[in-house]
Order: structure tokens, then C-alpha cells, then sequence
């Protein structure tokens, strides 16, 4: 079935000045024309004097400025193969600024809905080459992503994530009346099961939105509900890229990765807030909060840093190992370590950063900025970062929260932990400052840069200003799994933990095998 051109713009024309073709030096007056053709949106350069015309698609097309009355357009080449992939430039000139700018702006506009050819989705969805997923996101990270979530295994360790799945639950039958009669959006509905707790509290009908396979599974799940199935339909596309017919009064999801913010899928979730929800619409969940505190683990500092050791070999089979020892001592640093640790290792009160999901702008997900400050509660070395999670479903008959802090129920998300490079040496009511910053990046993760200072405090203060200040960089996406069986912590009197109660097993973790199969991807 031919699917209609959803671009609801009219067709534009521009004369311009002159089209100078990058690959050859004629130029002579053209005219351009925004148009929608056969499904896609192009720009056609016609030459006023002659029959000659070629055009740019808009889902690939950029624009770069000269000048006032001059633009460079670059677009891939439709005729090549992926293989023999080139683009094309044009030099564009126009006769004055208005027109120039007049250009510019249809532009922006055409490019915003440039459509691509043969993009109809089964379910007679519409998907946007150009959706801010695929524009963001490395095509390779988004495969391996949905990849993953397409198996049933892995939806299956969430939902035997029970402190997860079964917070899901109590958050929404408890708020039953603001399910009941209404219009809901699953966002990323995987198995269904959240659709179908919403069908179960009594929603009108429930929009279940998933892009992996996992789709065609969360439909035969829910045709074997069928008090259920009556009121949900399954839609298979990416969110940013479906259309629903009508607008939700609620959106539940589930959203979160490590850190809060690892998978890159809250900001899915606020792009379907813009695009699905009624104002005064309610969302499940409605706020996160990223909680840190510095934490001292001389243990852990040990173990990554001996994991270096191997490479100061110098005689390997006769080969010197030494000098990549720096650079492994670097690369195990700037992994994240997950695992569920005691919380009595932390040296300071937390404190944490709001992410509301209800006010939160897509392109806010970008760069993420925690100044930091703590009061060190002992004397210790600080080691690094430690940080979780939470969510609060903000029902109008309960507030709920969900919480990923250590001590608590363990999560399949456990916590993370920023290790330093070197460690900090802090007093007790000693105060350590700092920074958190989080960069996006389009392997559907996060560059993360911290660092922690030791002020001193107390007399005497003022003449020590600052006293130490260690630094690193690391990657979200290249997590140490330091997985060990759910942990039992010790209790005071007993000795610490020992190496061999740390047994690595992470094949039945979600978070863990999905960062990992990503990472495999990257290699
Ligand atoms: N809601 C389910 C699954 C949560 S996991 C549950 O709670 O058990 C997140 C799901 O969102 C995955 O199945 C993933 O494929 C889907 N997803 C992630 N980004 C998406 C996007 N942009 N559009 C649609 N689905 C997406």
C-alpha cells in the first residue's frame, strides 16, 4: 500500500542567483523547489535555460552558510551504492538577503518532516528518516539495542526483577482512578506487561509502543489476555516515529538505565510527553533524582588497579609488556564499576540532582551539570563517587517511590561508581566539592567526567584553600561488572568481605548483558 506523504507543507519555489555544482565549474540561473515527491521530500535545482534537473533529499540534506547571499547544500548521493557511498554539494548564490533568508527558513522547515521512500511500517505507521532517534543515534548501537530487547530472555530478567516490576504494579493500582476510563501510552512496552497493569486498573484503551520484535511477542502475550486485549493495542515503531490517533491522558514507562540516564531512552520518553500527552496529562514515573555521595573502598581501588599489573610484565613470552601499562591503568579507570556495595562505605551524607520528567526539555538530556559538595562524616581516603537512583510515580491517591540505593532491595541495576584515579584524603567535617558532568553521546550513553576537591575547613581554613583535586573521564557505555550474588552485608562485628565471596556472574543481568552486548558491538 502506497502510504500518503505525511508533509503537510505546500510546495515552495525559489530563482536563484546561480547553482554552482561542486564537482564542475558552469553556473547559470536555477530554480529551486521544495516539493514532496513519490513520498519524498526533496529540493529540485532546475536550470532556467535548459531541461537539466537533479535533486537533494531532504532526509539527508545540510545546510551551511558563506555567506548573506551565499550557501553551501550537501546531501548523499542518491545514485550510489552504500558501498560507493559520495555526497553532493552546490554552491548556492541568491539576488538578495530576503530571499536568502526566505530560503534558509523553508529549509528548516522541509527538513524537519523529510520523509523517505518505502518507510511504511507494517502496522501503517510512517517512519521519519530523518526522526530525531536516527539523527542522534549511531545506527549501530540503536540495532544492537533493539537487537537485545527484542529477546524474550531479557524482557524476561526484568520482569523477574521483582522490587522493579512489582513497585510498577503497587504504583498503579493504587492509583487506580488515574487509570480508570483513560487513554493511556505505554512508552517502550517490551513484554506488555506495564499495558496490560494499566488495562487491569481500568484504562479505556492502552497504546503499547515497542520498536524491537519484542512488539510481535508483546501481542501474542496480550491476545491470551483477551479481558485485556480489547483495550490495548500493539504498535511496532520507534516512538519518535508513530503516529496514535488520539492524544493520552497518562504515559507509563520504564525508562531508566544505570545512573538514571544510561540508554538514553528518558529522553524517548519526554519526546512522547511532547507528542502524545494532554496538557495536564499524568506520567508513570513522573520525577527522577540522581543521588551521589563520595565513598572510600580501598578493596575495590586495589583490585582495579592490580588488574593493570599484568601489562608492567616485561618478559612475556620474551615480549615487554610495559609500555601499554599506562594505558590499561588508564582504561580500567575509566570504567564505571557496578555492583551492590554496603552503604557504610560511604564517608558523607548524599545528596541529589532532579530530573523532572514532566518539565524536562529532549535536548536538557544532552549535557547533564552536578556541582557537587559534601561533608566528609570521618577521616578517610576517598576513592570515588558512588551513585543511584530514583523514581516517584506522583498518582493523584499515592506517591510512590521506586529506589535503586544501596541497602535497599538489590535491583537488576545495582549502583555505579566512579572510581578516582587517586584517591582524596578528607578530615572528618572536612568539605569536598566538586563536578559531575554527563555528555551524551550516540552510542546511546554517556561520557562522564568527575571531579572531587578536598577544601579544608575549620580555622585555618582560609589560608589552605583547596587541598587536593583528583579528575576522571568515563564511560557509561563501559561498565566493570563486579557482579556477586545479591550481597548479604556484613554486620558490624564481623570481618569485611572477602576476595572470594566476589564471584563474578552476570549472565542473568539485564542492564549488564545489554551494556555489554553494546559494547561488543563498538569493537
Ligand atoms: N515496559 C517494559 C520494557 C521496558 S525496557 C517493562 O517494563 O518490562 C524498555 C523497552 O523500551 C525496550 O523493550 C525497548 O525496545 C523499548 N524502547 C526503547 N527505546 C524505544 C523507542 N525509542 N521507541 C519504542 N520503544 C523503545
Amino acid at each position: 500500500m502506497e502510504a500518503p506523504c505525511m508533509n503537510k507543507l505546500k510546495q515552495k519555489e525559489f530563482t536563484l542567483a546561480s547553482l554552482t555544482d561542486l564537482t564542475s565549474s558552469s553556473s547559470s540561473p536555477v530554480v529551486a523547489t521544495f516539493s514532496c515527491v513519490d513520498e519524498v521530500t526533496e529540493l529540485r535545482f532546475q536550470e532556467s535555460e535548459s531541461a537539466d534537473s537533479f535533486s537533494f533529499d531532504l532526509s539527508s540534506a545540510q545546510l551551511f552558510k558563506l555567506g548573506a547571499l551565499q550557501l553551501v547544500c550537501v546531501c548523499d548521493s542518491s545514485n550510489s551504492t552504500k558501498e560507493n557511498s559520495f555526497s553532493r554539494g552546490v554552491v548556492i548564490k541568491f539576488r538578495d538577503e530576503k530571499e536568502s533568508k526566505d530560503f534558509c527558513d523553508s529549509f528548516e522547515e522541509w527538513t524537519k518532516d523529510a520523509v523517505t521512500k518505502g518507510s511504511c511500517l507494517p502496522n501503517g505507521t510512517v517512519s521519519y528518516s530523518s526522526s530525531k532517534f536516527d539523527n542522534k543515534i549511531e545506527a549501530a548501537s540503536a540495532k544492537m539495542y533493539f537487537h537485545y530487547y527484542g529477546q524474550l530472555l531479557h524482557q524476561q530478567n526484568m520482569l523477574q526483577d521483582y522490587v522493579r516490576t512489582g513497585t510498577y504494579h503497587a504504583a498503579v493500582m493504587e492509583n487506580r482512578s488515574d487509570f480508570s476510563g483513560r487513554v493511556v501510552v505505554d512508552v517502550g512496552a517490551g513484554s506488555g506487561i506495564l499495558s496490560m497493569f494499566a488495562a487491569l486498573a481500568g484504562a479505556k484503551h492502552v497504546y503499547a509502543v515497542e520498536a524491537s520484535e519484542m512488539a510481535d511477542y508483546a501481542r501474542k502475550l496480550i491476545a491470551g489476555n483477551p479481558l485485556l486485549a480489547e483495550r490495548i493495542t500493539v504498535i511496532k515503531g520507534k516512538i519518535e516515529d508513530v503516529e496514535l490517533p488520539e492524544k493520552a491522558d497518562v504515559l507509563i514507562s520504564e525508562p531508566m538505565g544505570t545512573l538514571l540516564v544510561n540508554e538514553r531512552m528518558l529522553e524517548t520518553y519526554v519526546i512522547a510527553r511532547d507528542r502524545f500527552l494532554s496538557p495536564n496529562g499524568k506520567m508513570f514515573p513522573t520525577v527522577g533524582r540522581i543521588h551521589m555521595a563520595p565513598f572510600a573502598d580501598e578493596f575495590l581501588f586495589i583490585e582495579m588497579a592490580n588488574k593493570a599489573l599484568f601489562w608492567q610484565q616485561q618478559n612475556y613470552y620474551g615480549v615487554d609488556l610495559t609500555p601499554l601499562y599506562g594505558s590499561a591503568h588508564q582504561g580500567y579507570f575509566s570504567q564505571p564499576v557496578v555492583d551492590a556495595f554496603d552503604p557504610r562505605l560511604l564517608v558523607a551524607p548524599s545528596m541529589f540532582h532532579v530530573i523532572d520528567f514532566t518539565k524536562m526539555k529532549e535536548e536538557q538530556f544532552y549535557e547533564i551539570d552536578v556541582p557537587l559538595k559534601f561533608t566528609a562524616s570521618v577521616c578517610t581516603r576517598v576513592h570515588g563517587l558512588a551513585c543511584w537512583f530514583d523514581v516517584l510515580f506522583d498518582g493523584s491517591t499515592v506517591q510512590r517511590w521506586f529506589t535503586t540505593a544501596p541497602g535497599a532491595p538489590t535491583t537488576h541495576w545495582y549502583q555505579i561508581r566512579c572510581v578516582l584515579l587517586q584517591p582524596i584524603h578528607v578530615m572528618a567535617g572536612q568539605e569536598i566539592t566538586g563536578r559531575l558532568h554527563l555528555v551524551a553521546h550516540s552510542a546511546q550513553s554517556y561520557t562522564i567526567n568527575l571531579t572531587l576537591s578536598a577544601k579544608m575547613s575549620g580555622p585555618g581554613a582560609n589560608q589552605g584553600g583547596i587541598l587536593q583535586t583528583s579528575s576522571c573521564k568515563l564511560d557509561l557505555k563501559e561498565p566493570y561488572y563486579r557482579m556477586s550474588q545479591p550481597q548479604v552485608y556484613p554486620v558490624a562485628q564481623e570481618p569485611p568481605a572477602q576476595a572470594q565471596d566476589l564471584q563474578i556472574q552476570s549472565d542473568d543481568l539485564e542492564e549488564v548483558e545489554l551494556l555489554q552486548q553494546n559494547a561488543n558491538a563498538q569493537l
